[in-house]
C-alpha cells in the first residue's frame, strides 16, 4: 500500500503539516512550574455539578501555580448538542465565579491556541490524521452498521472483547488503495481507524490522584475520525491537550477505561502525555430500593437527584460561595480543619493540593451543604448578605427584589439581629429560603403563620396585649423593656419562671413562654423569630403598634 497516496486521496485539502501546527501553537511562555488546565464539557444543555467539580480542581491548581486555565467546548458528538447549551454552560460557570484565562466565550473565543470548539477544529485534527495514515497508523473503514452488529454479536456469542481488531479488522484493513478509492468514488461513507497491534502488553500511568494504574496496552482499531470527519473524544482529547499545552488532564473516573487509546496515540504522534486526574464521582446515600431499611451508596443520577444540575443550586439560591465550600470540603480532606483555623479567610486562599484528594467516590450530602450554607452566610456581614441576596431576586423573585430595593436599611438592620455576638444566628441557608424567612420584616409580605390560641385564651391574650401597648415605650432598653413584660405575666398570673409552671401547672394560667410567643406571633407571625426586642427596633413603632393592637 503506497501510505501516502492514501493519505493524499482521504485528505485531498490538507495542506498544512504537523510542523505548521506545532509552531502556530508553541509552547506557552510560563514560569517554572506552572500548570496548564482546562475543562472541556460536552454542550449537551445539562450542566452538573460534576462540571463545576472538574472545573474547581482545574482552575484551583492552574491559578495557584501562576497558570492558565481554558474552557474547551467539546462538541464532536452532534446527537448530543443542544441549542443554546453552550451559553447555558458559560452563564453557569460565571453564576459560580469559575473564571476563565481563556477560550470560549459567549462573544466567541478569547486566547490564542483556539478555536475552542471542537467541530471548529476539524482542519486541526486532519493533518494529524493525514500523517497516521502516512505512516501506515491509520486506515479507512467502510464497515456497515449491520456489518458491525454482526461482529459484535459473534464477540458476545464467543464472550470476546468488543471492537474491531484481529481477524475482525481483516476486511477493512486487506482493502487495496484501487478498493479504496472505488467505495469513495461510490460515495460510501468511512471512518478512519488506528491501527491497534495485537499485544499482551500492559501501560502504566500515574495518575496524580489515584498513583499507579495499569492496565491491558490498547490492540484495537478503534475510531479517530467518524463519517463526517468530525473525531472522536479520543482523539480530540489527544490533539487538543497536546496543542493547547495542557499540563494536567482532569476528568471524571469514567474516562480511565479510554486511557489505553490515549496512551496510544500520544506515543505515535511522538507527543508528552499530560498528567491525569481522573476525579471520583459524585455519590449519595439513599435508601435502597429492593429494602427501604438498608442504605446504599450510589451515583447521583439525573433523572432522581435534583441537586445533580447546577441549576438546581441557582434556583434555590445557593450561594456560589456555599457550593464552592462544600465542594472543597469534598475535594480535599483536610479543607474543613484549615477552614475551622480561618473562619474569616476566603476560600481561594486554602491552599489546594491533588495529592489531598480522595479516590472514593465523593459524597454529595445536602444537610452538610445546608450546615455549610449556614455557617457561610452567618459569616458574611449584612450588606453582603444584603446584595447577594437581592442580586439572586432580581433573578428569580423580582417582587421581592423590589421590596429588598425600597426597604434597604431596615433589611440590612433585619440582616444583623443576632448576628454579632459570640453565637451568630444562623437562620439563612438560602436566598430562596431567605424570601420566606424574612418575609415579616415587610407589611407586604407579612403572614400568620402560628396560631395564637394555642398560646393562652382570648380573654388572656386581649388583657395581655392591652397592657402591653398601655406601657409601651419603644425606647426602652431590653432590660426595661423585659421588665415590663414580667410585670404583666405576673399580673396576668402566667408564671414567670418556666420552671414554676413546670412543676405546678394549675397554679397558673401559663408561663412567660407563652407570653412572648404570643409577642412574637402578633409581632413576626411565627413563635420561633429572633429577639423581640430586637425586632421591635428593626420594625419601628409604628409597625409595632399596628401588628399588636390588632390582638388587643
Ligand atoms: N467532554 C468530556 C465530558 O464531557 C470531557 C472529558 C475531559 O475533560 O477530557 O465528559
Amino acid at each position: 500500500m503506497d501510505n501516502f497516496a492514501l493519505a493524499k486521496l482521504l485528505f485531498p485539502d490538507v495542506t498544512a503539516s504537523p510542523e505548521d501546527m506545532e509552531a502556530k501553537y508553541p509552547q506557552r511562555d510560563l514560569p517554572e512550574g506552572a500548570f496548564v488546565t482546562r475543562i472541556g464539557p460536552s454542550p449537551t444543555g445539562f450542566v452538573h455539578l460534576g462540571n463545576l467539580y472538574n472545573a474547581i480542581i482545574a482552575e484551583r491548581i492552574a491559578h495557584q501555580s501562576g497558570g492558565v486555565f481554558y474552557l474547551r467546548i467539546e462538541d464532536t458528538d452532534n446527537k448530543r448538542e443542544v441549542e443554546g447549551a453552550v451559553e447555558t454552560l458559560i452563564n453557569a460557570m460565571e453564576y459560580f465565579g469559575v473564571h476563565f484565562d481563556e477560550g470560549a466565550t459567549a462573544e466567541g473565543d478569547k486566547g490564542a491556541y483556539g478555536p475552542y470548539r471542537q467541530r471548529q477544529r476539524a482542519g486541526i485534527y486532519h493533518v494529524f490524521a493525514k500523517k497516521l495514515v502516512e505512516q501506515g497508523k491509520a486506515y479507512p473503514c467502510f464497515l456497515t452498521e449491520e456489518e458491525i452488529q454482526t461482529i459484535r454479536d459473534e464477540q458476545m456469542a464467543n464472550k470476546e472483547d468488543p471492537g474491531i481488531y484481529g481477524k475482525y479488522a481483516e476486511k477493512s484493513r486487506s482493502l487495496t488503495l484501487d478498493d479504496i478509492k472505488a467505495n469513495i468514488d461510490a460515495g460510501k461513507p468511512w471512518v478512519l481507524r488506528y491501527k491497534g497491534e495485537m499485544n499482551n502488553e500492559r501501560i502504566v500511568v500515574e495518575d496524580a490522584v489515584r498513583g499507579k494504574i495499569e492496565m491491558p496496552r490498547n490492540f484495537a482499531d478503534f475510531v479517530l475520525l467518524k463519517s463526517d470527519g468530525i473525531p472522536t473524544y479520543h482523539f480530540a482529547h489527544v490533539v487538543d491537550d497536546h496543542l493547547m499545552r495542557s499540563t494536567h488532564v482532569i476528568r471524571g473516573e469514567e474516562w480511565i477505561s479510554s486511557l489505553p487509546m490515549h496512551i496510544e496515540l500520544f506515543k505515535q504522534l511522538g507527543w508528552k502525555q499530560p498528567i491525569y486526574c481522573h476525579t471520583a464521582t459524585l455519590m449519595k446515600i439513599d435508601v435502597s430500593e429492593e429494602d427501604p431499611e438498608k442504605q446504599i451508596k450510589r451515583k447521583l443520577s439525573k433523572r432522581k437527584d435534583p441537586e445533580l444540575a447546577l441549576a438546581y443550586y441557582q434556583q434555590e439560591g445557593i450561594s456560589n460561595d456555599v457550593v464552592w465550600e462544600f465542594l472543597l470540603t469534598l475535594l480535599n480532606s483536610n479543607y474543613e480543619e484549615w477552614r475551622a483555623a480561618n473562619p474569616d479567610a476566603s476560600y481561594m486562599d486554602f491552599p489546594y493540593s491533588i495529592e489531598k484528594m480522595s479516590i472514593s467516590g465523593a459524597l454529595v450530602d445536602m444537610d452538610k451543604l445546608r450546615d455549610i450554607a449556614k455557617d457561610t452566610i452567618a459569616r458574611m456581614d449584612a450588606e453582603t448578605v444584603y446584595s447577594n441576596w437581592l442580586a439572586w431576586c432580581e433573578e428569580y423573585n423580582k417582587d421581592f427584589a423590589e421590596l429588598l430595593k425600597k426597604y434597604r436599611d431596615r433589611t440590612i438592620a433585619a440582616l444583623n439581629v443576632g448576628k454579632n455576638g459570640k453565637k451568630p444566628r444562623k437562620d439563612i441557608e438560602t436566598w430562596k429560603q431567605a424570601c420566606d424567612f424574612m418575609s415579616f420584616y415587610y407589611d407586604e409580605t407579612f403572614k400568620g403563620e402560628d396560631d395564637m390560641a394555642e398560646q393562652a385564651d382570648e380573654e388572656s391574650r386581649k388583657a395581655f396585649f392591652a397592657k402591653y401597648l398601655a406601657g409601651y415605650d419603644h425606647s426602652d432598653d431590653s432590660s426595661a423593656w423585659f421588665d415590663k413584660v414580667k410585670a404583666i405575666t405576673e399580673e396576668l398570673g402566667f408564671a414567670v419562671k418556666p420552671k414554676d409552671y413546670k412543676k405546678e401547672p394549675e397554679k397558673f394560667k401559663g408561663s412567660i413562654v407563652h407570653i412572648t410567643n404570643m409577642l412574637r406571633i402578633a409581632l413576626t407571625g411565627r413563635a420561633n423569630a429572633p429577639d423581640i426586642h430586637e425586632v421591635s427596633h428593626v420594625l419601628g413603632e409604628d409597625i409595632v403598634r399596628s401588628r399588636l393592637s390588632k390582638w388587643a
